[in-house]
């Protein structure tokens, strides 16, 4: 589903992205670990060319984002990253919005479907994640956990193939972790396919089928995660489990 090869991206000296290689197959749940600064969250946001990369290839089913270098056309690019919704770690809520208004404004702003489509996926979706009382509440009445689960409702308005997360739980308090990767993994369990950077070893032991551990710009190892955690290969891995669990 999304083929990652020889990947580089430098922020002028500071090589963050040193061929970085890996595939997603459809319905996998991937989780990318590493320490900070590791280039996690740069090689997530280039697969929805929220950063641009230096060299290397990104194909998503089928159709290059960008090969060798060398990016698709404008037209292209939003066609591809179209496939892709994105969590971020500090919600990106619209705050002028009401809940309902942020599921609904982005398919609404496209104009594809029937505003009765929109308004009917927007109703399942908030009854997913427990929270159709709160449809006409502006976000900041929210807690932090019911945030990132509109911010997940979000980005599942437009039907994403894959789902994106840069540690969507590491801005909540500890009690409300719990009710995010719920919703996450009830959308594994649907069979979504997910790429999630997290600092949540529980999460991805329990619900990834592959982890991938980076360290400086690098990916060190990757594999299933019984493997991975408790056979790691590589000192540096070893190194930072020892240090995470
Ligand atoms: P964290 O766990 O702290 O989120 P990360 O693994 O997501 O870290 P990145 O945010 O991808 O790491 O950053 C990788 C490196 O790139 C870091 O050294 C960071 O300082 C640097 N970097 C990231 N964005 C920029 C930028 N816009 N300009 C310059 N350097 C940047
Ligand atoms: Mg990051």
């Amino acid at each position: 589903m999304i083929e990652v090869s020889n990947l580089k991206k430098s922020y002028g000296k500071l090589e963050v992205l040193k061929q970085i290689t890996f595939d997603v197959n459809k319905n996998d749940v991937v989780a990318v670990i590493g320490p900070s600064g590791s280039g996690k969250s740069t090689m997530l946001r280039s697969l929805i060319h929220l950063e641009e990369i230096d060299g290397g290839s990104i194909k998503v089913d089928g159709d290059y984002l960008v090969k060798d270098g060398v990016y698709a056309s404008p037209h292209e690019i939003k066609r591809i990253t179209a496939k892709m919704g994105m969590v971020f770690q500090h919600f990106n809520l619209f705050p002028h919005l009401t809940v309902k208004d942020n599921l609904e404004m982005a398919p609404r702003l496209l104009k594809r479907e029937d505003v009765q489509v929109i308004e009917q996926r927007r109703a399942e979706l908030l009854e997913k994640i427990g929270l159709t009382k709160w449809a006409d509440a502006y976000p900041s009445r929210l807690s932090g956990g019911q945030k990132q689960r509109v911010a997940i409702a979000r980005a599942l308005m437009m039907n994403p193939d894959i789902l994106l997360f840069d540690e969507p739980t590491s801005a909540l308090d500890p009690e409300l972790t719990g009710e995010v990767l719920q919703v996450m993994k009830d959308l594994a369990q649907e069979h979504m396919t997910m790429i999630v950077v997290t600092h949540e070893m529980g999460f991805a032991k329990e619900v990834a089928n592959r982890v991938i551990f980076m360290d400086n710009g690098e990916i060190v190892e990757s594999g299933h995660p019984t493997e991975l955690f408790e056979n790691p290969q590589c000192e540096r891995t070893k190194a930072f489990l020892n240090r995470s669990l």
